[in-house]
């Protein structure tokens, strides 16, 4: 506890102590609050007879009536949408809010989809559609933002375009591919979302495969290899194929990065660390090989798990290249001549940190 603050030791999110509400990410809602006395020397938690499942949750909209006249207009329904709403409604903005989405989902916890055992299932929203009603949220999915008209306010889709007084660009991140000879021949699969998970997972099971090789051995690789071998068993080969000297180097350092080789080594997963991938033969547009300098690996699923970038290809005058991200003030708003009332968030904006002013993007 820090002042009036209860921080998760794990994570780092916080809530205020006296109402439950959280106060830093990462986190999706507040915490539940109990009526708390003191009595002879003894503090006194009152859980209601139901338990405390019957206790309302601590976030909900403040704002029934909402002003049709004003709106602001969310692209991407990831993790950073959702904490905007949140925070809109929580802090008073009483107008309409649209969320543009290229995918069909509610957003989920995208976090969970490399981590499962059982890989067949959508994790399911964090939010339900009733609490976007409440909130005056209109989701709209399957719809593509595909460029800005600054001048008229308008987002263009793959639909009609659409109307915002305030535009927040929270498209997260795309897979970043590099170039491989004979990778543009054959199918391969990136994991980003629900979509790729089930198509994955088909793949995989419903194909029957059995030599998987995954490229990569950042966070996504690793934890998929052994969400994959945890299931699956002996039923398949996974082999990943890593071009440093260890798995996840460049975050946890080599020590901790052979720790966690070691470890999925154990659980039958082979790793090729400095791996140098000569090319991928294929049949019939299916990957056959991973051709390396000294060995092939016999592949019959591809996942390339290599990376991203901002996905920001709809909107490439707002991307910083020093920072590879839309550039934003210290209050998210995009930092773009042109770019009045539009602000970014999440995976995509590159912002000044309030602890000590240098640029992030995470
Ligand atoms: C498999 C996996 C595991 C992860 N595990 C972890 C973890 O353990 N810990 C962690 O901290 N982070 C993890 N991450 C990263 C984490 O999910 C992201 O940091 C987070 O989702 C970013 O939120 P966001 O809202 O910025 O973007 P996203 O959640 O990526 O949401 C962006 C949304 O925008 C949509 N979109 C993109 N372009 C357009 C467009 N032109 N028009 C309309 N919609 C568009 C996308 O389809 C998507 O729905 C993981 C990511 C993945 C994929």
């Amino acid at each position: 506890m820090i002042g009036d603050k209860i921080i998760c030791p794990l994570h780092n999110a916080g809530f205020k102590i006296t109402t439950g509400q959280e106060e830093q990410g990462p986190v999706f809602g507040g915490l539940k609050t109990f009526k708390v006395e003191r009595k002879d020397g003894k503090i006194i938690v009152k859980v209601p007879q139901e338990g405390w499942a019957a206790l309302p949750e601590a976030r909900e909209s403040p704002i029934k009536e909402f002003n049709k006249n004003k709106k602001i207009v969310i692209v991407g329904g990831g993790a950073a949408a959702l904490s905007a709403i949140d925070s809109l409604r929580q802090t008073g903005y009483d107008g309409l809010i649209t969320v543009i989405s290229k995918e069909s989902y509610l957003p989920y916890d995208r976090t969970l989809l490399s981590k499962g055992s059982d890989a067949t299932k959508y994790p399911g929203p964090i939010r339900d559609q009733q609490w976007y009603e409440r909130n005056g949220v209109e989701f709209v999915g399957e719809t593509s933002v595909v460029g800005i008209d600054y001048a008229h306010k308008q987002v263009k889709t793959s639909n009609l375009p659409v109307h915002y007084d305030k535009l927040l660009i929270a498209t997260g991140s795309a897979n970043r591919v590099p170039p491989i000879k004979g990778l543009d021949q054959v199918k391969y699969f990136g994991l980003r979302g629900v979509d790729d998970y089930k198509k994955i997972n088909e793949a995989i099971r419903e194909k029957g495969a059995k030599n998987i090789t995954i490229i990569g051995a950042g966070f996504i690789g690793m934890e998929l290899a052994s969400a994959i071998k945890m299931a699956l068993k002996d039923q398949v080969n996974i082999t990943i194929l890593e071009a440093t000297d260890a798995p996840l180097k460049n975050v946890l350092g080599e020590k901790v990065g052979r720790v966690l080789q070691t470890l999925s080594e154990k659980n039958g997963i082979k790793i090729h660390t400095s791996a140098l991938i000569k090319e991928i033969a294929s049949e019939n547009n299916s990957p056959k090989e991973v051709i390396l300098e000294g060995s092939t690996v016999p592949t019959d699923v591809l996942i390339m798990a290599t990376g991203v970038r901002p996905a920001v290809e709809f909107a490439p005058e707002l991307l910083d290249k020093e920072t590879s991200g839309i550039k934003t003030n210290v209050y998210l708003q995009v930092d773009h001549k042109d770019a009045k009332d539009v602000y970014a968030a999440g995976d995509v904006a590159s912002y000044p940190y309030w602890y000590n002013g240098k640029r992030v993007r995470i």
